[in-house]
């Protein structure tokens, strides 16, 4: 099957027809259906899908046995995101598997096509569950306690989906027969883009917080208290929002509040309460702890002005992940190929007229004649694919603690992400396919 015939069956599934954007949320109806594809997708191209303790499913190519290497992402999304968040990796290695099965190749390491559970945190609220539970980052007691909006527990959701909550955890025995980990993803970004290629290698993942701020006052007529009367809970709010602003472009760091709920909600009262979410991110870890220090701080200072009380405190915290070197060396030079078609390419060219004569296809790979010097010279080599960094967390970045890991972008042309509006040409999608198989190749080629 094609890249665009795979993507055609997964598109509509969990999708809001009012939005456009997924929702697909973990251990729902429209994860289940999610879930159904792909291991069915996996099953007619004669691989052995499991779940494992966490909810993550592996489909084998090939037995069973350890060496493997693995690849995948995630099919899970936030609230109203885009299609291409980890489904493009997890469609890619299906269609990655086709474009070997074609060559003929036969993996002498086991590959397997890895689907995390809850990776966006979208409705437990701690990102790449099904990574950290693995990983033993994670206390699975906590975990099990997690709760949805309608105060649904991980355990409650998982027992519904005919999971055993109890066996979540540590899976050291997976990750022992696992040699590498790569991940293929849409970018969330939009630096690949100037530099003209489909494709690039992720570098690091910025380290990354979640917060949760909940500021309580007292609830009153907002047609009669005076304003010095008030205990309003939305005013130190608001100026944290600003504050968290402000810190993170002095600190060129990122934060964000996108998550608020104010109650108990009425248009024509002061609220009693504001819990907020903040989601903080730095390229280093001095630079996060300086940029929280200084939003929460100022948030103290707002909350005592209005009388507002204020409870902070940390839901997340993910270190700061550096892929393997060795591994994303190797990545760098099965992608500098130029068969592959992946080097940038820095001056895109004009779009032609379609009727206009188009010049013979230079070849880069010989050597051309200078104007007028009568000798050959060497043409520049090629650019190499590009290595980035990274502010979005990824499944990659907790196995990275564990096992060689690393991670493919594929060039976002706007650099929207979490978004419905978040896109990848076609074009695109299948030169990361090519990388994607092409690394496999080389990682599972040999004993
Ligand atoms: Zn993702």
């Amino acid at each position: 099957m094609t890249f665009a015939d795979l993507w055609r069956e997964l598109e509509p599934l969990g999708r809001d027809p009012q939005t456009g954007g997924y929702r697909r949320y973990s251990w729902t109806q429209a994860d289940a259906q999610c879930r159904a594809w792909f291991t069915a997708q996996a099953q007619r191209r004669g691989l052995t899908v499991e779940t494992d303790r966490n909810g993550n499913l592996w489909a084998w190519w090939g037995q069973k046995r350890t060496g493997a290497i693995a690849t995948g992402s995630h099919l899970d999304s936030v609230p109203d995101g885009g299609g291409f968040d980890g489904a493009l990796g997890v469609v890619s290695t299906l269609a990655a598997v086709d474009l070997l099965k074609e060559k003929n190749f036969h993996p002498e390491r086991a590959v397997v096509l890895a689907v995390f559970t809850e990776e966006e945190g979208g409705r437990f609220g701690v990102p790449c569950l099904g990574s950290r539970l693995m990983t033993g980052v994670m206390d699975p007691e906590r975990a099990r306690t997690l709760s949805d909006n309608n105060g649904v527990t991980l355990a409650e959701a998982m027992a519904a989906a005919g999971l055993d909550p109890d066996k979540i955890g540590p899976d050291d025995q997976r990750l022992s027969g696992l040699a590498a980990f790569v991940e293929l993803h849409v970018e969330q970004g939009r630096a690949l883009a100037p530099l003209g290629g489909p494709v690039g290698i992720a570098r690091s993942i910025w380290p990354h917080d979640r917060w949760r701020l909940e500021f309580t006052g007292r609830p009153d007529h907002a047609g009669t208290t005076r304003l010095a009367d008030r205990h309003d809970p939305m005013l130190p709010y608001a100026s944290t929002v600003l504050a968290a602003r402000q810190a993170a472009a002095a600190s060129k760091s990122l934060a964000t509040f996108g998550k608020v709920i104010a109650l108990p909600g009425g248009t024509n009262g002061i609220s009693s309460s504001v819990t907020a979410w903040l989601d903080a991110r730095a390229p280093d870890e001095a630079t996060l702890a300086a940029t929280i220090a200084t939003i929460r701080s100022a948030a103290e200072k707002s909350s005592a002005e209005h009388n507002v009380a204020l409870i902070v405190s940390q839901e997340s915290h993910t270190p700061l992940v550096y892929f393997d070197l060795a591994l994303t060396n190797r990545l760098a030079v099965t992608l500098a190929n130029p068969a592959l078609g992946l080097t940038p390419q820095p001056s895109p060219a004009k779009p032609a007229s379609a009727l206009a004569p188009q010049p013979p296809a230079a070849n880069p790979a010989q050597p051309r004649p200078t104007a007028g010097s009568g000798r050959y010279v060497s043409p520049p080599p090629a650019p190499p694919v590009p290595a980035l960094p990274t502010g979005a967390g990824h499944d990659a970045g907790f196995l990275a603690a564990r096992i060689p890991a690393a991670m493919l972008f594929v060039r976002n042309p706007t650099g929207v992400s979490h978004s419905p509006a978040e896109h990848a040409d076609l074009a695109d999608c299948e030169a990361g396919v090519r990388a994607l198989a092409a690394v496999l190749e080389d990682l599972a080629g040999k004993p």
